[in-house]
């Protein structure tokens, strides 16, 4: 995701202006397609681009690189998957148009004889055209950052009463590994192998006559 902010901001790297050059080739990033030819990176670069989508908040004004039809402005989706090719035809605007040429003077201005963009017209009248371009990571004008970029890949699950337990700094892995077992009861103790004919006695090896459970074992 990082570098996929690097190519939005222009960082001044070698690998962006590489990308620029001799991947992208004058296209915009949503406009690539997938090839069996890119490399790993540019392949889980382009697996990523719908979730990149819906975390950034373009500021318009009349940028002229944005693809009006390829880029994710409108509610976060292309219009070109919104509407399709026919429509597109219609409007009369080609495909490599940018943005710029459905604002004038700040104000929007859709061609008026295709029903179809109507319904996009009406709601772009809503989203202010403002004061300069931008592309925001999730809120406008935002900055990238991998904190945000790990809250919105991973699946948030609601925090466990034992998590304090298992993990804190300083823990040793190998003893936080069996400790998180223990809490899914997954550890193979002799009361389930015995269950599954593995082994032929479920007692405590240790001779005090119980059953080896994680219970027995640990609490
Ligand atoms: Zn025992």
């Amino acid at each position: 995701m990082r570098l996929i902010w690097d190519i939005f901001t222009d960082r001044l790297s070698l690998w962006v202006r590489w990308c620029k050059e001799e991947i992208l080739k004058g296209l915009s990033f949503w406009q690539l397609q997938w090839k069996q030819s890119l490399s790993v990176t540019w392949k889980h670069i382009l697996k990523r681009r719908t979730s990149v989508a819906a975390i950034l908040v373009y500021s318009i004004l009349c940028n002229f690189t944005w693809s009006l039809w390829h880029d994710p402005w409108f509610q976060n989706f292309p219009l070109f998957e919104l509407i399709g090719n026919r429509v597109i035809y219609n409007s009369g605007l080609p495909r490599d148009t940018t943005l710029s040429e459905v604002i004038q003077d700040s104000r929007w201005d859709w061609p008026a004889h295709v029903s179809q963009l109507r319904d996009i017209a009406a709601a772009c009248s809503d989203s202010q055209i403002g004061q300069r371009d931008a592309i925001g990571w999730r809120r406008v004008g935002g900055a990238f950052s991998f904190k945000l970029a790990w809250e919105s890949t991973r699946l948030a699950v609601p925090l466990v009463s034992w998590g304090k337990i298992v993990w804190f700094s300083g823990a040793i892995p190998r003893h936080l590994f069996c400790l998180w077992l223990t809490f899914h009861k997954a550890h193979f103790t002799r009361d389930k192998l015995h269950r599954l004919g593995i082994v032929q006695s479920n007692l405590c090896p240790f001779g005090c006559g119980q059953q080896e459970s994680v219970d027995h074992l640990f609490f």
